[in-house]
């Protein structure tokens, strides 16, 4: 369905736990999470019936996130239950890829069609600085796995943080002429619980074309500008939801784990879907869709987000 400023919405974006077996110190604090009750979480049944109503009203594509997606025991049976639902066009899942040596088959088998990875930088001491718990050789480990698996078209989503991993742009730009992958640039988004990161962290993505002189402008995918490398299998993306957000194509709704529906990433109003049935989620759904705001305040290191929540009870 269509929201009162005429955006087609046809996206949700499924985050089905906010724990997670890293720590990204953009992401989420050291301590981890405290567990919520189970009855103040959306059981899988209710996931799916959210994604029923969801269909209903027209989203195509479901992004499964978290929080890790893949620490979620029961993941394998939801992703299933997704891709089945009648509607869903593209059923489509977002890991740090730790864990995908052991599942990437399976989801696949599962109707998972596209998978998104993260991976901030290719230095072992950085990787572990920055997630604050993972192993490089691991994450890589999963992306190999990935592939193997048959995936098409994956993408590897890199947060661009000022200081810390835009000198690595051409070494992770160069894994799009090793790898059948996309590699996206994403700026770092300044959410309630990451303030440990300075304005010089902030930097606009298009800095990274001063880093890839050779990169040719090809076209764009949803919300990336994607440019090519010579020679290269996938395409450079760049995304940049800080300096020029993309309010105006959204099309996007959210849910949480513990059942919010989040009209808009930035903005602190949520609607709850806990303890409803599939009409009375359908019904909420179009409220959530009709009360989406027509744009989010600026972001900087000074304006942070409304959302209320940190991106690992999102989902990105
Ligand atoms: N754990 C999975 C992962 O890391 O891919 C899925 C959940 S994670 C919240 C989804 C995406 O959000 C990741 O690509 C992560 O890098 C990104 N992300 C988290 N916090 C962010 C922030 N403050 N700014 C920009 N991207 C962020
Ligand atoms: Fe976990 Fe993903 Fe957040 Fe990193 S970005 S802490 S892997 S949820």
């Amino acid at each position: 369905m269509k929201d009162t400023w005429g955006r087609e919405i046809t996206y949700l974006r499924l985050s089905v736990t906010e724990l997670c077996d890293l720590r990204c110190r953009y992401c989420m604090p050291e301590e981890g999470v405290c567990k919520r009750a189970h009855s103040d979480l959306l059981t899988e049944e209710e996931m799916l019936m959210a994604v029923r109503a969801a269909a209903r009203l027209g989203i195509e594509k479901v992004r499964i996130t978290g929080g890790e997606p893949l620490t979620k025991p029961n993941i394998l049976s939801i992703c299933r239950g997704v891709a089945q639902t009648p509607g869903i066009r593209e059923t489509a899942l977002t890991t740090n890829a730790i864990r995908l040596p052991q599942t990437a088959h399976a989801l696949r088998e599962a109707g998972v069609q596209r998978i998104n990875l993260s991976l901030d930088t290719l230095d072992p001491n950085k990787y572990t600085y920055i997630t604050r718990l993972g192993s490089l050789s691991q994450a890589m480990k999963g992306i190999e796995a990935a592939l193997e698996a048959g995936f098409s078209k994956v993408k590897i989503n890199t947060v661009l943080i000022g200081g810390f991993n835009d000198q690595e742009v051409p070494a992770l730009a160069d894994l799009t002429r090793k790898w059948p992958v996309d590699v996206r640039f994403i700026e770092l988004m300044p959410m309630p619980g990451n303030s440990g990161f300075g304005p010089e962290s902030y930097i606009p993505v298009d800095r990274v074309l001063a880093y890839l002189p050779d990169a040719v402008a090809c076209r764009e995918d949803g919300v990336a500008r994607l440019y090519h490398l010579p020679g290269a299998l996938g395409d450079i993306g760049l995304i940049s939801p800080v300096s020029q957000h993309f309010c105006t194509s959204c099309n996007r709704i959210r849910l949480t784990a513990d059942g919010k529906l989040k009209p808009c990433l930035h903005s602190a109003e949520e609607i709850s879907l806990k303890g409803q049935d599939e009409n009375g989620m359908l019904e909420s759904m179009r409220q959530a869709i009709l009360h989406k705001p027509r744009c989010h305040d600026v972001l900087s290191a000074e304006n942070r987000s409304h959302a209320a929540r940190n991106m690992n009870q999102i989902g990105g």
